[in-house]
């Protein structure tokens, strides 16, 4: 096992916080476990008996899935080459960033605490409609990145045709350090460019032998001419090896790569490299670019957030000696530590025992184990300082984008925005014991995922739960069933809609019961007003005069908190509005919390009919690239869907149509475009927004959702 407490201190200077982001199925995973095989094994060189320790702890990784599963995951590696960065050992610390778009929310949230990305291409595929998405998210939060054209092994791959993509496609400044030798099935390794140095692998096998080698003469003249055109970009970077390069002479290979990685980290250039992690091939060299070029938390700068006493904008500076200040990113169930909440440090040093502010939610909490989280292993240390990832034991109230302090310094940091699920399905356990397990499961995969809803339809009993999509949901119950072994049948997924008012109202709720003894009284009167799109649901307390005692107003707002998760229209969530409790009464003996609080969902749903409510629905951004001869066919399809097309751009004999589409009218679209294009299109969908609902289409969703309409 990797303990690796003599190599847990090192300096800020020595840990990278990579991401690893990709379209599905371009290799992020393959190339994942390939950089943890080869760190782990760097790592351990001289340490113990490799060959069978190996063996076994990737089998042991491959039954728990816990390359994939852990959201952080504590990597060493040495450069091979001692041109930039020393010879001595670097902490990669690897953020999961997962690959499908169903889950670009949880691909927003690590790139809020990765320092750079590792972009991993398909030499086929070239710049795919994801990557592409998650490019621009990069760019949002200012990722510095690396290229990794994979799959240079595969039929079609074409290593110049994916650099132009990079830079075509996602307007970036792509630097090729290295060149491919050969390509499909005679790819082999790889030339430096910068070195001229040929690297090539004995066999395909995972921990395959590489040797340098001579440059193969049929591309000695294209390694000059890149290697050329490289030196002048990343001369044109920095004006003393510009001079220095006008003035004819090659600046030297050190200084070339300083000012590269100063480059990188400003985001003026992007170095790409190739390989093919299935062959194992190439991954060695990415590794020692991750440690050359990708910024340390200290070439990154400082986090900001707003200090909660002053309302002032504040920040903090990787200083282990400054105020603690972290970022939760991620909670995670895991099977024998139970509850681990993931931070980022920006600030200071966390003692394990100590105690921390939740500033968000203004509680205590107090930090049992921190743990460095290895591949294989999790490492108990006593504390952790600024730019490090760990995860937390004992941390119980924390949600995902929480902001961790010391009580005397708080800040907060920008939560983390997630967009709201768009599709939903019907959940039933099978037997009673099943019932019991269900809902403790769902809780708990709900306080992972922050993109997962539960909520229960009082009037069915049914339990639905909503997600990001199809797949989304799909992996969940997978879960339920394997992870938490919950019996239990789903229903068909549907269209998350929500509700809406679009005028103000007034309405009234008055609950009273006289029993033999004590009664029930509770009356109160609200007012409900519309908000912007996307704005949701505010509660104001507006009762003057004590008309409405106090210590009630929690109940109200609890009961119109229970009401609004199944509007007025046909059952769906209602957002947008803002409701103020502004009158009512109470009785002295009869008044209790459950009174008002039925008062309140009753006043709710008295002002929410009043007030015009409608049908919101989701509208996904949907991108189709279909041969140009298609190109009417699709768009007439689209705009039967009721689309909105938004563009269209060429790429050769292919051509990209851009739109917005309801996802109502997106089921069955992989078999629609398949026949319409006889195979030779695909498209790629993810949630843009929230719109009103067309009048005849909204009365169709109420009659089926069994509401009258109100
Ligand atoms: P992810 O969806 O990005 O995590 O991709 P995976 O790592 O799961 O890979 C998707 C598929 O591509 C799998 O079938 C892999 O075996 C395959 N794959 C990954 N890397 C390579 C490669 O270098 N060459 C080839 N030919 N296939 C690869």
């Amino acid at each position: 096992m990797p303990q690796s407490t003599a190599n847990r201190n090192l300096p800020m200077a020595q840990i990278r916080n990579i991401g690893i982001i990709a379209h599905i199925d371009a290799g992020k995973t393959t190339t994942t476990e390939r950089i943890l095989y080869y760190t782990g094994k760097t790592y351990k060189l001289g340490d113990i008996d490799e060959g069978t320790t190996q063996m076994d702890w990737m089998e042991q990784e491959k039954e728990r899935g816990i390359t994939i599963v852990s959201a952080a995951t504590t990597t060493f590696w040495t450069p091979t080459m001692d041109l930039c960065m020393p010879k001595i050992p670097h902490r990669v610390n690897i953020i999961d960033t997962p690959g499908h778009v169903d889950f670009t929310a949880e691909v927003e949230r690590s790139l809020r605490v990765l320092d750079g990305g590792v972009t991993v291409l398909d030499a086929e595929e070239g710049v795919q409609s994801q990557s592409e998405t998650v490019w621009r998210q990069a760019d949002k939060y200012n990722v510095p990145r690396i290229c990794f054209v994979n799959k240079m092994d595969k039929l079609g791959a074409d290593f110049l045709r994916t650099v132009t993509d990079i830079r075509d496609r996602l307007g970036a400044n792509p630097a090729i350090m290295a060149l491919p030798i050969g390509a499909e099935q005679d790819f082999k390794g790889i030339v430096l460019l910068l070195e001229r140095q040929a690297l090539v692998w004995a066999g395909d096998e995972t921990g395959a032998k590489y040797s340098a080698a001579e440059i193969p003469e049929n591309i000695k003249s294209q390694v000059e001419e890149y290697r050329h055109k490289l030196i002048e970009q990343i001369a044109e970077t920095d004006d003393v090896l510009l001079n220095q390069y006008l003035d004819g002479k090659e600046p030297s290979l050190p200084d070339l790569h300083r000012a590269l990685r100063a480059a990188v980290i400003a985001y003026k250039l992007v170095p790409i490299y190739c390989g093919s992690s299935l062959r194992n091939k190439g991954v060695q060299p990415l590794l020692d670019a991750v440690v050359n070029y990708l910024p340390s938390p200290l070439d990154v700068p400082p986090a900001t957030g707003v200090n909660p006493q002053t309302g002032q904008a504040d920040s903090r500076s990787p200083d282990p000696n400054g105020p603690f200040a972290a970022l939760a990113f991620k909670i995670q169930t895991d099977p024998h530590v139970g509850r681990l909440t993931y931070v980022r440090i920006y600030s200071g040093t966390l003692k394990s025992g100590s105690y921390v502010t939740n500033v968000v939610r203004r509680e205590k909490e107090r930090v049992g184990r921190v743990l460095l989280m290895h591949a294989n292993d999790r490492e108990p240390v006593d504390q952790a300082i600024a730019g490090e990832i760990v995860a937390l034991v004992g941390v119980a109230k924390t949600k995902t984008g929480d902001t961790l302090t010391d009580e005397s310094h708080p800040i907060i940091f920008e939560g983390i925005d997630f967009t709201d699920p768009v599709i939903s399905l019907a959940i039933e356990p099978k037997t009673k014991a099943d019932q019991e397990k269900m809902s403790i499961a769902l809780q708990r995969l709900a306080e992972e995922d922050p993109t997962f809803r539960i909520k229960s339809n009082p009037e069915t009993g049914q339990t639905i739960i909503s997600g990001m999509g199809e797949l989304h949901l799909e992996i969940l119950v997978d879960r339920l069933k394997r992870e938490f072994k919950v019996g239990a049948t789903t229903g068909k997924p549907q269209v998350a809609y929500k509700e809406t008012i679009s005028k103000s109202a007034e309405g009234e709720g008055k609950y009273i019961r006289q029993t033999g003894g004590r009664g029930q009284y509770g009356h109160c009167l609200v007012r409900v007003e519309p908000k912007g799109r996307g704005e949701g649901y505010e509660f104001v307390n507006a009762v003057k005069g004590g008309a409405i005692p106090r210590e009630f107003i929690p109940a109200i707002e609890k009961g119109v908190r229970e009401a609004i998760e199944n509007g007025v229209v046909a059952g769906f969530p209602m957002v947008d509005f803002k409701l103020s409790v502004y009158d009512g009464t109470y009785h002295d003996v009869d008044s209790s919390e459950m009174a008002f609080k039925i008062a309140g969902s009753m006043a709710f749903q008295d002002a929410a009919k009043k007030a015009s409510p409608g049908l919101l629905e989701p509208i996904m951004k949907v991108e189709v690239t279909a041969p140009d001869e298609f190109m009417g066919d699709v768009i007439g399809d689209l705009s039967s869907k009721r689309a909105q097309i938004l563009g269209s751009t060429t790429r050769g004999k292919m051509v990209l149509i851009s739109s917005l589409v309801p996802l109502a009218e997106m089921s069955g679209y992989v078999t629609t475009l398949r026949s319409m294009t006889k195979g030779r299109a695909s498209y790629y969908m993810e949630p843009s927004h929230y719109q009103e609902v067309p009048q005849n289409i909204a009365a169709k969703i109420i009659e089926s959702s069994g509401k009258s309409p109100a």
